[in-house]
């Protein structure tokens, strides 16, 4: 039975991509369960690069396996989509979310709700045993708040709004977050495509 990798270390995002692949019928692992463990520098100027390059190198030590990674972030319009590829480096990689979500609110000073737009984007890429690559991109778009609000989730949450919710991403259970997520409509095309195969 093929089994699918996932390269992170993440364990909310394990919990997830166990969720929405359940039902594929396949052994699903993290890295550290396949027992393999890589830092790799994300020198890759797009979201799909990066996955890329993640997926590629954790491959190459699981080549029977099919390998999956993702890389994600937020694009703030307004700002030419800052953060983007740079979201986790933003600041600092030390800096804490309080600090990065109160600048950004501060960059944004005076700007009318209309200009406000971003979304949270999220690549994953397919490494499989046949050495052929697949990649999928899933977004949720959204605007920046004038304040931050919410205790869940984690990063730019707390001041990423969604009109169809009227809240923050933060305000949302994470069943209510992963069934509009970046990272679920990501995952589920991922599964489309796996399956198709
Ligand atoms: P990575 O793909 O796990 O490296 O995430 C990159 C960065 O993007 C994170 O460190 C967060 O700053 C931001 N980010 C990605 N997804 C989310 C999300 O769902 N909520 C809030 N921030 C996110």
């Amino acid at each position: 039975m093929s089994r699918i990798v996932f390269a992170t270390g993440n364990a909310d995002k394990m919990k997830e991509i166990r969720m929405i692949l359940a039902d594929m019928g396949m052994e699903i692992l993290s890295m550290k369960e396949a027992g393999v463990c890589a830092d790799i520098v994300e020198d890759g100027s797009t979201f799909e690069e990066n996955a890329m390059i993640k997926a590629k190198e954790i491959a190459k030590l699981l080549p029977d396996d099919i390998v999956l990674a993702d890389d994600s972030g937020l694009e703030i319009d307004y700002l030419n989509k800052e953060p983007g590829v740079y979201s986790a480096r933003y600041m600092g990689e030390d800096t804490s979310y309080d600090i990065k979500n109160r600048n950004l609110i501060e960059r944004l000073d005076g700007v009318p709700k209309e200009q406000r737009s971003a979304r949270f984007v999220c690549a994953i890429a397919a490494v499989l045993p046949d050495g052929t690559t697949r990649a999928t991109r899933g977004t949720i778009e959204g605007y920046i708040g004038w304040e931050p609000a919410g205790e869940n989730g984690f990063g730019y949450d707390p001041i990423f709004y969604v009109d169809e919710f009227g809240c923050s991403t933060a305000q949302l259970s994470p069943e209510e977050k992963n069934k509009v997520s970046h990272r679920g409509n990501a995952l589920r095309a991922m599964r489309e495509e796996l399956s198709r195969k």
